[in-house]
């Protein structure tokens, strides 16, 4: 059997929770001082979807994200996108439209998921979720809202964006 192999690339504003989710994703753990970098360009994980055997590469932007210096080798081959943003970071929010840009410039159209983040801190949230929506349509991209503290929607999440790549 051919195994099949997804590149998958998380952009985001710094601190919106991108590594976090790479590291729970690929190695079950969360930790609060977690920082910038996990010290390689990706993880990955192998799942199993609609009966294909599927090896996930998750990349990480080790915190290059904040100087506006992500590398044209980062998106290289990329098949699929989580656009991620904060629960509780306006910046974010709004950044999201040219995080989706700087994508589509180097990747063409691939499967795309926005993820509002850091759910658990819905009482200290800083957008509005009519907003939320909107913007999800404007972008044409499925919403998720995740908790990666708490481990909610993760799984769903590249579990989606397998299927979508499996389709294509
Ligand atoms: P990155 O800069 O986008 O890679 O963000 P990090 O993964 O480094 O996370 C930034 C901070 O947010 C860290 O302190 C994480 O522990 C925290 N964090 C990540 N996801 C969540 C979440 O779902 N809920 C909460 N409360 N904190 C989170
Ligand atoms: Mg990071």
């Amino acid at each position: 059997d051919l195994e099949i192999a997804i590149k998958v690339v998380i952009v985001g504003n710094g601190a919106v929770g991108k590594s976090s989710m790479i590291q729970r994703y690929c190695k079950g753990t969360f930790t609060k001082d977690y920082k910038k970098t996990i010290g390689v360009d990706f993880l990955e994980r192998q799942i199993e979807c609609d009966g294909e055997e599927v090896r996930l590469m998750l990349w990480d932007t080790a915190g290059q994200e904040e100087f506006d210096a992500i590398t044209k080798a980062y998106y290289r081959g990329a098949q699929a996108c989580v656009l991620a943003f904060s629960t509780t970071d306006r910046d974010s929010f709004e950044a999201i439209q040219s995080w989706k840009k700087k994508v589509e410039d180097e990747c063409g159209e691939i499967p795309t998921v926005l993820v509002q983040n850091k759910i658990d801190l819905l009482e200290q949230t800083v957008v509005d979720p009519e907003e939320v929506d909107l913007l999800a349509r404007a972008l044409g991209c499925r919403l998720m809202h995740t908790s990666v503290k708490e481990d909610v929607n993760v799984n769903a999440v590249f579990r989606f964006l397998t299927s979508r790549c499996l389709i294509e």
